[in-house]
């Protein structure tokens, strides 16, 4: 992640249960992981999320705890809540889902952030940012450094996502000076959320040919979702580091390689097909993680090929239902010129 921020002023009653706002977390399982992370600990969580990309069936364990609460709001309006920490997360974040509605997706970048800032300042919150590798667009640097200023086409098909998060990143290290996310996958991963790794899973269980776009070669670093969430917790937490921080695993793997790893893992009978790859797909991404390392004193503990065992049970349950199955015969979103169902 491009981890970036934090605030500039920090104040919690030390007797008081810290109120801590997640805004848009409600895909992937960050909603089980970090909001569950902050529930247990007795923090008093509220959850906000406009459910574009993410399902409130994600958080219905944790309707009835007392010290969670969930709104449904879209970031691009200001929202008027008393807290201690604000984690942004929000913003459609598959290229599927993003390229659907990119002047939405430009607003949230760039409005939903200036509402999330200007939400922490009132409350004098911390604040963090999850931006993401794409700002370093298809990166002439390898590996990614914080520092590195990135390589993004301004007009393309998924600027409205980068330079969104790039705006949001300018914004957040104006109001104080910055938190960056690279791929990260897991369980409760939407089944037509549309990125590589839960494509490639949900076809190898289904028994259909795993969609491999243009020839494969081009590499991606895949973090496991509970590496992320004690990431995140852990830049929170700290009180000297404003940021920005690589959060990833700095595990390289070509889609090719990915494809044959969730072949072996989940159904060896399944066969690639190659398709056509969509506009400016950067051609690899790998975080340089020293910072994080040094800093914050993390580092990813779960190495890919767990992780997608991990993730396996969920999707096979999910899948069976009936539901599912049907929403997967009528969706697109496998497809590269495919918009969210
Ligand atoms: N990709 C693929 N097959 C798919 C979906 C994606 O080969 O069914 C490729 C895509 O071209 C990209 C990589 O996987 O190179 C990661 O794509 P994803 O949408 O997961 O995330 P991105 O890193 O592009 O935001």
């Amino acid at each position: 992640m491009w981890a970036a921020t934090c605030a500039s002023t920090w104040y919690v009653d030390p007797t008081d249960a810290v109120v801590v706002a997640v805004v848009g977390p409600l895909t992937l399982s960050l909603a089980t992981s970090l909001i569950a992370t902050q529930v247990k600990r007795g923090d008093h969580v509220i959850c906000v999320d406009n459910m574009f990309t993410g399902s409130k069936e994600n958080v219905a364990h944790l309707l009835n705890e007392p010290n969670f609460e969930l709104i449904r709001h879209d970031v691009v309006e200001p929202i008027l809540l008393e807290i201690d920490q604000v984690y942004h997360l929000a913003c459609p974040a598959s290229p599927v889902h993003y390229k659907y509605n990119p002047i939405k997706t430009m607003k949230t970048g760039f409005i939903g952030t200036m509402n999330m800032l200007g939400l922490a300042k009132r409350c004098r919150a911390r604040f963090l940012l999850t931006s993401t590798s794409e700002v370093y667009g298809d990166p002439l640097q390898h590996p990614q450094t914080e520092e590195y200023w990135g390589n993004v086409n301004p007009i393309g098909e998924r600027s409205c996502y980068d330079e969104g998060k790039r705006a949001a990143e300018c914004l957040t290290m104006d109001y104080h000076r910055e938190h960056g996310l690279f791929n990260t996958y897991g369980p409760r991963m939407a089944l037509d959320d549309g990125r590589v790794v839960s494509n490639f899973v949900a076809q190898a269980i289904l028994g259909q040919e795993l969609t491999v776009f243009g020839d494969g070669q081009q590499t991606r670093s895949f973090q496991y979702i509970s590496d992320l969430v004690r990431g995140m917790v852990a830049m929170m937490d700290q009180d000297e580091v404003v940021g920005p921080i690589n959060i990833g695993n700095p595990n390289e793997f070509t889609m090719l390689e990915l494809a044959e790893l969730v072949k072996s893992i989940v159904n060896p009978d399944v066969s690639v097909k190659f398709i056509e790859n969509t506009a400016d797909d950067p051609s690899r991404r790998k975080p340089d993680i020293s910072r994080a390392k040094e800093l914050l004193k993390w580092s990813p503990k779960v190495q890919l090929k767990d992780g997608l065992l991990k993730m396996l049970d969920d999707f096979r349950k999910r899948l069976e239902q009936a539901e599912a199955l049907e929403r997967r015969r009528t969706m697109d979103g496998f497809s590269p010129k495919g918009g969210p169902p």
